[in-house]
């Protein structure tokens, strides 16, 4: 009999918020598991967007190899955005051996809904519930209990005490759904929340400012996480593995930093049409270099590397450096994908918050947004010693498959 595998994924969830709730007691269950098991922090895939790490997870691979390098992509051939789905995704993921029975609830990027041994709920992008569930039969009880793969995180931008209500409902009904198929049979059971990343997002400032107004609703929001987590870990039989992890950790946003504005300032990036409807075609001729989000710069005249790369070396902000590290795509990317990889990625330094939009006022802007991806502080959990040194996302789906 194979042994069973519980996989609990926290989106966004920094190793530090992890540590500090577990010590403070505001996560008992998962303070017990840390006791009990091996916490270690976790580099996220390059760059650091939800998508991509989530690719790198159930896949084991680069995203040179699995071909996903964020929401956003060029049509082949074209200076024309798209936005990738599970079908792009090049490298097979654990559940594609056949062999085990899987619930697999919630799983980021993974829309529409593959087959698989057992359910599949696909996670954030899923615009259609129909086509968010394998197999069709299951859409029934989801339907029934007014299933949400997403908060609405448009709400918001209007109010966040309708944002708050609406995140724990959208909580509410991911922790029944867990419940109705928990007692199905499985090899692997595992569920994401996403609803921490939307959360720290728009309240990271709520967190350590104890006057903060929805100070309190932050906390508990993780409180349930953490009681949903000890209801699960006491329902498992003796011997599973239980892995638990998040995809990038996030910090507080000091300021948004364009890409493409920097880039235009510089003569390098010509920009056709009003700034609300250049979205899609995104360049002009005469643009030598441009950015994708978050900080994804393609190059059309490969001659300019240099410059790029010194442009950003040199970007300051009140004297301080923006960008911590300037990946070049032949130094993190490898496999048969990497030929649409972008040319350059930035890692910001802390605070930063780097974008590679087309609407912007400036270089440095603020915007209503709180929170931010960091890359080298998701977590990893395992109650059982199989972490290795350093582990990146790319380690998830061995310790998954063992
Ligand atoms: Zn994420």
């Amino acid at each position: 009999m194979t042994r069973k595998t519980v996989v609990i994924g926290m989106d966004g969830v920094p190793l530090r918020l992890i540590e500090e709730l577990t010590d403070s007691g505001d996560m008992p269950n998962c303070a017990h598991l840390r006791k009990e098991g091996y916490l270690s922090s976790m580099h996220s895939a390059v760059p650091e967007v939800s998508n991509v790490n989530w690719s790198s997870i159930v896949t084991g691979a680069n995203p040179g190899e699995h071909g996903i390098y964020g929401f956003t992509e060029l049509i082949p051939g074209t200076h024309t955005v798209c936005f990738p789905d599970r079908r792009a995704l090049k490298a097979p993921p654990f559940w594609s051996d056949n062999s085990k029975r899987y619930v697999l609830l919630n799983i980021p990027a993974m829309y529409p809904a593959p087959e698989v041994n057992g359910v599949f709920v696909s996670g954030f992008v899923a615009p259609d519930l129909d086509k968010a569930v394998k197999p069709m039969d299951e859409l029934e009880y989801l339907r029934s209990i007014d299933y949400e793969v997403d908060v609405d995180s448009s709400i918001a931008h209007k109010s966040h005490r309708l944002f708050l209500e609406r995140l724990f409902e959208t909580l509410e009904k991911r922790e029944k759904a867990y419940r109705y198929y928990w007692t199905r049979k499985w090899d692997v059971f595992m569920l994401v929340f996403t609803g921490s990343d939307r959360l720290e997002h728009f309240l990271m400032d709520a967190y350590a400012d104890e006057e903060h107004e929805y100070h309190e609703e932050f906390i508990r929001y993780f409180r349930e996480i953490d009681r949903i987590v000890g209801d699960i870990y006491g329902s498992m039989d003796e011997g599973s593995r239980l892995v638990m992890l998040s995809d990038h950790g996030m910090e507080p946003i000091k300021i948004n930093v364009n890409v493409n504005a920097l880039l235009e300032q510089n003569g390098l990036l010509e920009l056709g049409g009003h700034p609300e409807k250049r979205y899609n075609n995104i360049v002009d001729e005469g643009t030598s270099a441009f950015a994708l989000d978050p900080g994804r710069i393609y190059l059309r005249d490969k001659d300019v590397a240099r410059e790029v790369v010194k442009l950003f070396e040199g970007l300051k902000y009140e004297g301080e450096d923006v960008i911590g590290r300037i990946n070049l795509r032949d130094d993190v990317y490898h496999g048969p994908e990497i030929e649409r990889a972008p040319d350059i990625v930035l890692t910001p330094n802390s605070g930063y918050n780097i974008k590679g939009g087309v609407k912007y006022e400036d270089v440095f802007e603020k915007n209503i947004f709180k929170g931010k991806h960091t890359a080298s502080d998701a977590f990893l959990y395992c109650n059982e010693k199989c972490i290795p040194r350093s582990p990146t996302v790319e380690d998830v789906r061995d310790i998954i498959e063992k």
